[in-house]
Parts: structure tokens; sequence; C-alpha cells
């Protein structure tokens, strides 16, 4: 058997036909670039996160770049977030001017660790980016308590975490704005690449809007100077029906999940990941834990099940942050994760006999050697 990490197929024909007839019927309106495909997709995909507005961008670097210009977080600033995620969040934060600044995560949620947040806040600090990794929600009341406190911004990084929910409610609008990717293999994602800002706040997505827009009032008077990001209408007719599917394709992750919790309770050398009591984890990556994780990877791809890891070395020790001065030792929590993670295939297209065969497999590993 050949079980794929991440499969971005449409494997329902029906979707398919939807998709190629509503393609079809765009390029004869020849409606491109922005258009009522871009502005329905943008108030179902609000409504998807419990309301607000939402700006539909070019992609995830972009919708946090974007929220950062439009919450004016720029050069003398300082953004917070954790060194144990996707470039792309601190790329933002230079993008705008700002300066990084980590702190390390918690071993068991793999979110920002929240007890660090305070000594971290300094002058300077102007927003914090919590990031919703794998799709399980960050601690967000005791953060929006310190954001409050200190009077600073919160931009949730929800671009793996489509549908999560924290104490019932979706990630995207617990901050003052949420941040999302439609890359294909995100838990929406499109036929290439696409983005969205939301928020509860109208006035703040009209300026990303306009920011992404290059900076329009009109067609030829430009408030302010913007960028060109924008969503086409190709993107948000897929991303609409796609979006239709989104919840029960999130049960399918969790049932899954599930399963392979059950089949790790014997096994010692494999721990699954932990869900928060607040959290409704979405499952955009299943990582489990071991201290034999290469092993464990051999053992897998002997059996034809793919795997990876997210993240093989922490955002402080990539060469590209070599001049912010951080060294080896400064965030044990993450430095430790790299060795020891491992995501297993969790998309909702996986066969129930697929799953059953990663259960069997996982159940039957047993290592040879053992790091620390
Ligand atoms: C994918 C991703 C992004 C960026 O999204 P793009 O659409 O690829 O630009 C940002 N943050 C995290 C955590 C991501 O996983």
């Amino acid at each position: 058997m050949k079980i794929p990490l991440i499969d971005v197929k449409i494997s329902d024909p029906n979707m398919r036909t939807e998709i190629g007839s509503t393609l079809s019927r765009l390029i004869d309106s020849t409606s491109f670039i922005g258009g009522e495909e871009v502005n329905k997709f943008s108030e179902e995909f609000a409504e998807s996160c419990g309301g607000g507005y939402c700006a539909p961008v070019g992609n995830g670097t972009d919708a946090l770049i974007l929220a950062l210009r439009a919450l004016k977080v720029g050069p003398g600033d300082e953004v917070i977030t954790v060194p144990y995620t996707f470039i792309a969040t601190t790329e933002a934060i230079s993008v705008v001017g700002a300066t990084i600044r980590f702190v390390d995560i918690h071993p068991k949620s793999y979110n920002m660790d929240v007890s660090l947040l305070e000594k971290a806040i300094t002058k300077k600090t102007k927003a914090i980016i919590p990031v919703h990794l794998y799709g399980q929600p960050c601690d967000m009341d005791p953060i929006m308590d310190l954001a409050k406190k200190h009077k600073l911004k919160v931009i949730e990084d929800a671009a793996q975490a489509h549908g999560a929910e924290y104490k019932g409610r979706r990630v995207g609008t617990l901050g003052d704005a949420g941040c999302f990717s439609f890359y294909p293999t995100k838990n929406l994602g499109g036929f290439g690449d696409g983005g969205a800002v939301v928020s509860q706040s109208k006035e703040l997505i009209e300026k990303v809007n306009q920011l992404a827009n290059h900076g329009r009032s009109e067609h030829y008077y430009h408030e302010v100077e913007g960028i060109n990001s924008r969503l086409d209408s190709f993107q948000a007719a897929v991303l609409r029906i796609k979006l239709r599917k989104l919840d029960e394709w999130t049960d399918r992750r969790r049932a899954i999940a599930e399963q392979y919790t059950k089949a790790l309770v014997q096994n010692s050398f494999i721990t699954p990941p932990h869900i928060e009591s607040y959290a409704k984890h979405v499952f955009h990556l299943f990582c489990v834990e071991s201290p034999s994780r290469d092993e464990l990877m051999r053992h897998l791809k002997s059996k034809g099940i793919s795997c990876g890891v997210y993240y093989p070395l922490p955002l402080h020790l990539q060469p590209a942050y070599a001049h912010l001065g951080y060294k080896k030792g400064d965030f044990l929590i993450s430095e430790r994760l790299i060795e020891r993670i491992l995501s297993i295939p969790v998309s909702p297209s996986l066969t129930d006999t697929q799953v059953e065969y990663v259960c069997s497999a996982l159940h039957q590993f047993s290592p040879k050697t053992l790091i620390k």
C-alpha cells in the first residue's frame, strides 16, 4: 500500500464537475480579478469564521504583512512570536520593518508558551502573533489579557487552522486580525496561492482591502501606497465550492486522528498529540513525538506510508536569521522537538482501510535505538 502524506486531489467527481463548469463560466465572463465570486467568497469565509469581515488577498504571507501594516506595525516596533513555525510568520514582521522577538513553545501544545510571554514584552512591543500550529488553537484568553494590559495588537496566524475553535469560538476573529492561507495543501486550499485577513473590525478590513489593491480609493486615486495582493476570481470560485465541504473534511480529519490516538495507547515509544481542553483541533497535520523518530520514519516509509518533519530547524537557528544573534540553547523546547516530531498522513480522503493500515504500522513499532 502507498499512502501519501498530503493528498490535494479532488476525489469527489461531483465537485470536480462543478469546479469545471464554474471555471468555464468564468472564462466566458472574463471577470478574472475581483467580481462576484471574490465578493461572495469573502462573505462566506467570514461567516465560516463565526462572523466579522474578510479581506481576500494573494496568499497567507501577504495576509500577515497587510494585517501588520493595517495595524500600523512598522519600523521601531517589536513583534513577539514563536521560533517553531513556518518562516512566513516572521518574514511578515521583517517585511514591515519591525523586529522579531521569540518566545518558546509549550512542550505539550507546541504553541506559544503563554507563561513566557509577559517577560518578553518591552516598551517597544507593538504586537503578538500567536500561531495555531498544526490546527490546534493557542491559549487565546491569557494572550488577549496581556495584550489589553500592555496595549498590544494580536494577529492570529491561522494558516493551519481553518475552522479550529477556542472555547467554542472559531479562530481568526479572536484577536485584532486573523490571517489564513489557501495554499493548496492547507485545510482549505485553492488551485494556486490565496489568503485572507479576517476581523471583527470593518474598518481594519477596509484598510487591508485598500492596501492590497494599490492603496486605491478610486481606480486611479491612491489614498496611500499599497501593493498588489488580490485573490483572483478563479481561486475564489474554487474556494467557495470547497468551503462548503470544509466542516465535513474537518470531521474526517478528527476521526482519523482519534483512530491513530487509540492505536497508540499501548505504544510507549510514540506519543500522540496532546489536545488542550479548550481546543477543537482541526489536524492540518497529525504529528506524533518519538524518542526514535528517525527509526519510526524508516519503519513507516518501508511500509509505503509517507511522513514528514515539520519543522527540521527552528527559525532562530536558520541562516536567514543569523543576524538576530540567537544561538543554540536559546529555545530548548523548540530545539528538542525538531528531533522528535513526525507528521503522518491525515488527509480527509484517506480510506478506512488506509487508516487501519497506518494504525497497525504504528501499533507494531518498537525501536532498536533510542535517543534522549
Ligand atoms: C502556510 C503558512 C503561512 C503562509 O501561507 P502562504 O499562503 O504559503 O503564503 C503562514 N504561516 C503558517 C504557519 C503557514 O503554515
